[in-house]
């Protein structure tokens, strides 16, 4: 069905092309039989191929069939996208090289076929292939620098080389402030390795420029606050995790164990940052069961069952049920208990069953945070899952 529809696509296409190559040959003088041409032969062997369902033929016949000239150009372009976006993508070159060899072209369409072989290349894994022709746009000026900027930082991004990757962002964010999200991961992937190598003050510094490109960058006040964890610079790690939770209360479950320690050291009221998440809005059910762990020490197993269920009533969650029959299971007769042991067993299978996030862009559903999806490559756009659907 999509091949019938790509194809259908394709001919009108070539025939609009064919159309317009057709007026401004014979305005210009390229063909000198306007009628009954060579031209119209290719046309008949290529729709005879499509009639005799041989599609790959069709399509060659119909490529060199399509005269190119100024006002086809585009028509070739959008062939080539349209093979790019099928998969075919080595027809895709074989199309944008052959305009691209082509003299009469303006500036602006040569570029415009630089670019998009240049995303043929990178669709193939060419990336060096790619980054040459990028590059080349970016340098010469040319109008389409911003969209070469585009395609340049992927190139980068998927070779992961980061530090090339942030230059060519620097530049992009100019133009395309809302990159700024996407420069300060780019940021927080260079300084993994000092951060491993244990060389701080240079982790620090690209942490920063994370900051400095994206205020809201909860990722790297994540990794500060487990940098200054390291160096038991408890306060100041602390710090990082109120500015964490004031920025995205969603992350403070990814905060709770460098939060437990500050706490455990005297630098932070773990109750009060907990109370002041689920106060800001709708909060996760694992900030709701870790304030609940921390009730359990001084309260009645009712007292902590009520304040779970309070939240639960409000956003059903399967692992608030479970937390739910944990704290009972002490507390009943040998029956009852047999009974929760049955039920429990049924909950945690449903909560294996889960996945508690998803992609914002594409909705790939992840078992785990990822700060970049996996499948459509966006970067923070898996979040966790609220209301109904949360686990
Ligand atoms: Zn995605």
């Amino acid at each position: 069905m999509q091949e019938l529809m790509f194809l259908g696509l394709f001919v009108l296409a070539l025939g609009i092309g064919w159309l317009l190559g057709r007026r401004e040959a014979i305005k210009v003088g390229f063909m000198v039989q306007p009628h009954g041409s060579a031209l119209d032969r290719q046309y008949f062997i290529g729709l005879n191929y499509l009639l005799n369902e041989q599609p790959d033929e069709a399509i060659e016949t119909f490529i060199r069939a399509l005269e190119v000239n100024p006002e086809t150009v585009e028509t070739h372009i959008a062939i080539g996208k349209l093979f790019c976006q099928r998969g075919d993508v080595e027809r895709a070159i074989k199309v944008h090289q052959n305009l691209l060899a082509r003299p009469n072209l303006t500036r602006i369409q040569a570029d415009n076929v630089q670019l998009e072989l240049a995303r043929d290349y990178l669709a193939v894994g060419m990336h060096n292939r790619s980054e040459r022709l990028l590059d080349e746009l970016v340098e010469s000026g040319s109008p389409l620098r911003a969209e070469a900027l585009v395609d340049l930082v992927k190139v980068h991004e998927r070779e992961h080389d980061w530090l090339n990757a942030t230059a060519v962002g620097e530049k992009l964010v100019r133009d395309r402030p809302q990159f700024a999200i996407t420069l300060a991961h780019y940021y927080c992937e260079i300084a993994l390795e000092p951060l491993r190598k244990q060389e701080l003050s240079q982790a620090r510094k690209h942490l920063n420029d994370a900051l400095r490109v994206d205020s809201g960058c909860v990722r790297a006040m994540l990794m500060l606050a487990e940098l200054e964890d390291g160096l038991r610079r408890y306060k100041d790690a602390a710090t990082w995790l109120e500015r964490l939770a004031a920025r995205d209360p969603d992350m403070v479950p990814h905060a709770l164990p460098l939060a437990r320690r500050s706490a455990h050291n005297g630098a932070l009221d773990i109750a009060a940052y907990l109370d002041s998440t689920i106060d800001s809005g709708s909060p996760l059910i694992e900030t709701v069961l870790a304030r609940a762990d921390f009730l359990r020490g001084e309260n009645s197993v009712g007292d902590v069952s009520r304040f779970v269920l309070q939240h639960i009533q409000r956003q059903p969650s399967l692992r608030g049920l479970l937390y739910l029959i944990d704290l009972h299971l002490d507390h009943v007769d040998a029956k009852g208990r047999d009974n929760l042991l049955i039920l429990r067993g049924v909950v945690e299978a449903l909560v294996l069953e889960k996945h508690p996030y998803r992609c914002t862009s594409c909705g790939f559903m992840a078992k785990h945070l990822h700060w970049q999806c996996p499948t459509c490559h966006g970067w923070s756009t898996i979040r966790p899952l609220k209301g109904r659907e949360a686990v």
